[in-house]
């Protein structure tokens, strides 16, 4: 809005919600996070920060202290592209903010832009680092509208581009996120987001992976693995998992695993050196979570 991108006739003010969805929730099953819980709560909550790691690592890594403090989890997942052709009206070639008028980033400056799960209608990057969290854990989210409320899997709450990447999620006109359900199982403390991007603080990545695993005996029994910066929307590395399965993590199996992770990467010039980003940052990810003690 500041920026003159969304002209909104109306704007609801929910932040009296909180008294309804604005509690953190744990227990045997799992982990409960209301929609309007602030992300520096989230990231500061000890059994969080003991028992879910990768998520308060990626709330803290997302924002500084004074946005912490005043986004909502709900609203954080929901963040627009940093796209610079979609947030400067200045340019008219923006498919995402003017359905049908093309993207200027195709032959432009996309250094920052998406090499995963992206159209030839739009290569922005999803921005945000939570929601990589969210969807190596295995999330669900619940919806609320006027006509009940529905629970999805977080990694279906965001869409592919195809030919409408104005439309972004699934959610229905008038629907409100309520809160995340994160799953307890064994991988979820041996779990943490590393973030690569061009300065360490007040930075969006450019690469980053969210990883979570489970290892017994030596041997992984479960991997999850979520990807940030590099796609467009948040991505879940499932073959790189299931390749992980049941063999030790050692440097050969977290580069296998970092290279079919990006086997459908699609670069566009200035964003060819992403692959390659990509793939180290997650095979670095995968082995510190490897020799975290837990
Ligand atoms: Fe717009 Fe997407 Fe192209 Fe950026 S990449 S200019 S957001 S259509």
């Amino acid at each position: 809005m500041r920026l003159n991108v969304a002209h909104p006739e109306v704007v609801v003010d929910i932040n009296d919600l909180e008294r309804l969805h604005g509690a953190i929730d744990i227990g045997p099953q799992g982990l409960r996070l209301g929609a309007l819980v602030r992300m520096a709560k989230a990231a500061d909550h000890p059994v969080v920060k003991r028992d879910y790691p990768i998520i308060a690592q990626s709330l803290v890594l997302a924002a500084s202290p004074q946005i912490r403090n005043m986004a909502s989890l709900g609203g954080n997942v929901l963040q627009r592209t940093r796209c610079q052709y979609f947030r400067d009206t200045s340019w008219h070639a923006c498919n995402k903010r003017e359905p049908g008028t093309g993207c200027a980033a195709l032959d432009g400056m996309n250094r920052k832009h998406a090499v995963l799960g992206i159209s030839d209608h739009c290569i922005a990057s999803y921005p945000g680092d939570f929601a990589q969290a969210l969807v190596a854990l295995d999330a669900r989210v619940e919806l609320m509208s006027s006509t009940g409320v529905r629970v999805i899997r977080f990694e279906d709450l965001h869409r592919l581009p195809g030919d409408t990447p104005h439309v972004e999620t699934v959610l229905h006109p008038g629907e409100l996120i309520m809160g995340f359900i994160v799953p307890a199982g064994p991988w979820t403390r041996r779990s943490l987001y590393l973030k690569i991007r061009d300065r360490q603080s007040y930075e969006f990545g450019i690469a980053t992976a969210a990883v979570a695993l489970h290892i017994e005996g030596g041997t992984v029994r479960e991997a999850r693995i979520g990807l940030g910066g590099v796609a467009a929307k948040p991505w879940r590395a499932h073959e790189a998992e299931t390749l992980l399965q049941g063999r030790p993590l050692d440097e050969d199996a977290a580069n296998a695993a970092a290279r079919i992770a990006f086997a459908g990467a699609v670069t566009h010039g200035h964003n060819d050196f992403k692959p390659e980003l990509g793939r180290r940052t997650l095979a670095r990810a995968l082995l510190a979570a490897a020799r975290m003690e837990v």
